[in-house]
């Protein structure tokens, strides 16, 4: 028998919702292997290779592959004043509208939002102390993941990189002595995210780095605003207890701080750089500015994030609101399903943030691994495997998930 031809073929499967030249590459690739059949699941392929929507049960709630904070969010096809200043008519400027939340957040005098965090410590450097010596300890040379290496991020803005102190003790005369020999142009604090240091350890505090002389930065990373939480119901959970503030960093004396927005702050990925009013200035005025510049998607869903911090609204922050949900609605939740055996779990913030930290949650358990299936359900459901059990956590699934779960669950047994 002949083979179809790819145009009869690939209008066999016009039921699929891709545009057609990505149905005659499916039909391609199938008939090319022989398999004409096989065209469909070529067409189903190159669908899920599609950005898209999936549920994630894995309990961890800033999960890297799964975009980290997970996001509401809706942009009209309208014009916007992304650089139209309402009031004179004039050019304004696309960092105005979310910065000057930023500041009534953190307290900062000033704030410019990048790309992401790597870009922040990238422009501070680069702007601030190109050619420059800037001293970082040698506990705080760390790997945030991604190929985010901080004495290769300090090479690549042009800093020159003093390390001070040792792995676990670094103090404040070690700062000093590197500033009297070197003339530092900055401090450099790196918060390690993603790894922790015990036993017989000494940093230097920000408010004691001040007396040193030069601006102090501060790379936070994770974004956590405030640490007096307004906008949880119970205040600050047990297990944010030990992370560092951006507002608290800022009131000891850093004269900038710069973290992520799509970590613990639960907006879009994008970065800030706050603090000093003439700092951010210089920063602001850098060509790499240009590159690094956010596009009114990202800013806009940033905008929206930092007003919902300000109604004191954290169910409305994705994170927050699977952070602040009671184990005892996850148990509900798990027993309503009606599929698999409801389990005790634990979660995690992830996202390279508070390592070790867990919190109590709730779940499901089903006998043997069946993760795969899992995936391949029409939203595809991703799960944790643990021992030869497959767990899924409801705390990292919206409510309204729920029965899609089931679903995938009942047709993955
Ligand atoms: C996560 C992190 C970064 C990198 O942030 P991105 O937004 O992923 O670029 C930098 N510094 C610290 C301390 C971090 O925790």
């Amino acid at each position: 028998m002949r083979p179809p031809s790819v145009d009869a073929l690939s209008k066999s499967l016009s039921d699929i919702d891709l545009p057609s030249p990505l149905l005659v590459e499916a039909a391609r690739i199938a008939i090319s292997n022989d398999d004409p059949d096989s065209a469909r699941e070529e067409a189903i392929k190159l669908r899920r290779a599609l950005l898209g929507p999936v549920i994630n049960a894995t309990g961890v709630l800033l999960h890297t592959n799964l975009g980290r904070a997970p996001l509401a969010y809706q942009q009209p096809s309208q014009a916007t004043n992304l650089e139209f200043d309402l009031t004179t008519g004039n050019r304004g400027s696309r960092n105005g509208h979310v910065a000057n939340l930023i500041c009534k957040l953190s307290g900062a005098e000033a704030a410019l939002i990048v790309n992401n965090c790597s870009a922040a410590v990238i422009l501070v450097l680069a702007a601030l102390a190109r050619n420059r010596p800037v001293a970082v300890s040698r506990g705080e040379l760390v790997e945030i993941g991604g190929g985010f290496r901080v004495p290769d991020v300090m090479a690549e803005s042009g800093a020159q990189l003093i390390e001070v102190g040792t792995t676990n003790r670094t103090r404040v005369a070690d700062y000093q002595a590197a500033h009297r020999l070197h003339d530092t142009a900055l401090l450099l604090k790196v918060h390690p995210s993603n790894y922790k240091i015990s036993g017989f350890t000494e940093e230097a505090s920000v408010a004691a780095l001040n007396s040193v002389g030069p601006p102090v930065i501060a790379d936070l990373g994770s974004g956590f605003i405030d640490e007096a939480c307004h906008w949880l119901r119970d205040g600050r959970p047990s297990w944010l207890r030990d992370e560092p503030a951006v507002k608290q960093t800022l009131e000891s004396g850093a004269a900038l701080v710069t973290f992520s927005c799509d970590k613990l702050f639960g907006g879009p990925q994008a970065g800030v750089i706050a603090g000093r009013k003439d700092l951010i200035a210089i920063c602001a005025k850098h060509p790499l500015m240009r590159a690094f510049r956010p596009g009114a998607l990202v800013l806009k869903a940033l905008q929206d994030t930092a007003l919902a911090y300000l109604r004191r609204d954290g169910d409305s922050i994705p994170f927050w609101r699977m952070a602040q949900t009671s184990v005892a609605d996850l148990e509900t939740r798990a027993q309503s399903l009606g599929v698999g055996t409801p389990i005790q779990t634990m979660s995690m913030t992830g996202g390279g943030s508070l390592p070790g930290e867990e919190f109590p949650s709730a779940g499901i358990e089903i006998e043997g691994d069946v993760s795969e299936n899992l995936r391949n359900a029409e939203l595809p459901v991703i799960a944790r495997v643990r021992d030869s059990s497959t767990v899924l956590d409801l705390r990292t699934v919206h409510p309204k998930d729920d029965a899609a779960v089931a679903k995938a669950i009942a047709s993955a047994i």
